[in-house]
């Protein structure tokens, strides 16, 4: 069956309401930890096929966002949804006060029941016109972003579609491109802030009713985040800085001499080669076809995976007009059990790491999916997941020449570099949400000077070039997660240190690389981040040391490379 013909209807919540408290009942008053262990097996699949429904829902409105039937299923969904979330604490409440749990966690293990903990601690029912609010909020801030219309040199642009503009080779066109795209943002902009100053507020509001100091307690506990701390990820951040933002600044200024420019200005650094970024040597579908080979010649297990994602069309790849921005995985349950992926290709190299990328989120919880019928374990939580889909774009190295060609040398240095890049600006992003949940009461302006400042410490290089917006600290209004899901961003950081390690593992026994990463991906959430690091025989990022020992190949790897040549 193609995704096409999934069916979709609209789950009827108060009938769901009922069927959940009549087994939530039967849970509670059930005899023996097998006949509770089957309560929770129909709990699952209550649960399983509802959110398949949502799931449909949320991909056919992001593939067209113009739709007026799923533009109103998701308002639906946003403001019917959270009432569920009731029953659903009660439940993980009566499943820590089960006489059997001792049983119960032989059966699923530990880990059930610290999920049960932390998902009893993010609701009560008081909190619910604050999740409806956020719901609310963020699709108003999506909408903004996937309806853009970018008017440039006679055209209409969309935020995606502007993208190759802005890496011209033409410096002229790139700071055009760019400053069009940005004066978007920056038209945009007394709205955008006001959907996070409500969203800061609801926040904060929510984490004091549930008896949160302020909101960052209780961001974690919703990241769902069990063996590490605030405190923890600020030392982590400083050893990004200690560690890793001296080799970007000498990559920044490699690339500067590489282009022939005194210095990088803001629209210089996406473009990173003189005769050209590296881009794939043909259109989506032609990517498709490379990526079977590839999938096919991997491993048997991604062979299979990526012939289902093709065959059942699991995948809506090409950027079009009205589609939301962006790329993701998600999951699609009840009868259905297959990942589906969403990309906006546009005919940069990014096509093919987010194709990768996805793809290793997808290969998870294919693989997951078919080992486990507890829901709560078909995702780990984001950081570990996150290991999944980054290691598979560093797994598929092998097979890069098959897109890039005459390019792939220039692929490989500029995605190393540019996943180095990455982690101060991933640790940047997290640092601003720490100073404005901890401070929730500071005005726009004041937020906006505490995301300058906090650039200044993790890209010291970037400059802005007399573009008002930006160097008023108004670049973070276009960081999706900032407004959808607040602390995910750290994760994308916490898991390259973990990519990495496979990068360096699989240079020296590519056998036990994939077989450790097959092992991680089955495994699924079954456990926290740090054991499930444990168990792919990866070293923990918060590990004093850890971060400059990893660091070190890679940033060998790149000096290897004379990149003037590019
Ligand atoms: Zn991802």
């Amino acid at each position: 069956m193609k995704f096409s013909e999934y069916a979709y209807q609209r789950p009827d919540v108060d009938q769901l309401k009922v069927e959940f408290k009549a087994l939530l009942e039967a849970f509670k008053n059930a005899s023996s930890a097998t006949e509770q262990s089957e309560i929770l097996a129909k709990y699952y699949q209550l649960d399983d096929s509802a959110s398949a429904m949502q799931n449909i829902c949320y991909v056919r409105h992001s593939i067209d966002t113009t739709d007026k039937f799923y533009e109103e299923e998701v308002e639906f969904f946003n403001t019917r949804y959270p009432e569920l979330s009731e029953v659903s604490t009660d439940f993980y409440k009566a499943l820590l006060a089960s006489p059997f749990r001792a049983e119960l966690e032989a059966e699923y293990g530990k880990h059930l029941f610290v999920l049960a903990d932390l998902t009893t601690k993010v609701f009560e029912p008081a909190i619910l016109d604050g999740i409806i609010a956020e719901n609310k909020l963020d699709t108003e801030y999506r909408k903004i972003k996937a309806q853009a219309k970018i008017d440039f040199e006679g055209k209409t642009y969309n935020l995606s579609t502007i993208e190759p503009l802005e890496v011209s080779a033409d410096r002229n066109m790139r700071k055009k491109a760019s400053e069009a795209k940005w004066a978007y943002y920056a038209q945009r902009a007394a709205e955008v802030e006001a959907i996070y100053d409500k969203l800061v507020k609801t926040r904060t509001e929510s984490a004091q009713k549930l008896g949160f100091e302020n909101f960052i307690p209780l961001g974690y506990a919703r990241m769902r985040r069990s063996d590490y701390d605030a405190q923890m990820v600020a030392n982590f951040r400083e050893q990004i800085v200690k560690h890793i933002v001296p080799i970007t600044q000498k990559l920044y200024k490699s690339q500067a001499a590489r282009l022939g420019l005194d210095s990088l200005k803001y629209y210089d650094e996406g473009y990173k080669f003189k005769s050209g970024n590296p881009t794939p040597k043909g259109n989506g579908v032609w990517m498709e076809a490379q990526a079977k080979q590839m999938y096919s010649e991997l491993s048997k297990e991604t062979e299979f995976f990526f012939n289902y994602m093709s065959d059942g069309g699991l995948m809506d790849l090409e950027s079009k007009d009205g589609k939301e921005t962006g790329g993701y995985c998600t999951f699609i349950g009840g009868d259905y059990q297959s990942p589906f992926i969403f990309s906006n290709f546009n005919g940069t190299s990014h096509d093919v790491t987010v194709l990768t990328h996805e793809a290793g989120h997808a290969f998870q919880c294919f693989e997951t999916s078919r080992q486990t019928k507890i829901n709560d374990y078909l995702w780990p939580t984001y950081e570990a997941c996150e290991i999944h889909s980054m290691s598979m774009e560093f797994l598929t190295w092998p097979w890069m020449n098959l897109f890039f060609q005459e390019d792939t040398e220039k692929f490989f240095y500029e995605h190393l570099a540019g996943a180095l890049r990455f982690l101060p600006y991933g640790c940047a992003v997290d640092e601003f949400q720490h100073i404005v949940y901890e401070n929730p009461n500071m005005t726009t302006t004041e937020r906006n000077a505490a995301w300058s400042a906090i650039e200044k410490k993790y890209l010291p290089h970037r400059d802005y070039d007399g573009n008002e917006f930006l160097e008023n600290g108004g670049f973070w209004q276009k960081q999706g997660h900032i407004f959808s899901s607040p602390f995910y961003y750290i994760d994308y950081v916490l898991a390259q240190i973990c990519a990495f390690q496979f990068w360096i593992r699989a240079k020296e026994n590519k056998e036990e690389a994939w077989k450790d990463y097959v092992h991680l991906c089955r495994l699924g959430g079954k456990f926290s981040f740090l054991d499930l690091v444990k168990e792919a025989n990866l070293e923990s990022p918060f590990d004093a040391g850890c971060i400059e020992k990893i660091v070190a190949p890679i940033a060998a790897y790149l000096d290897g490379i004379d990149d003037s040549k590019f």
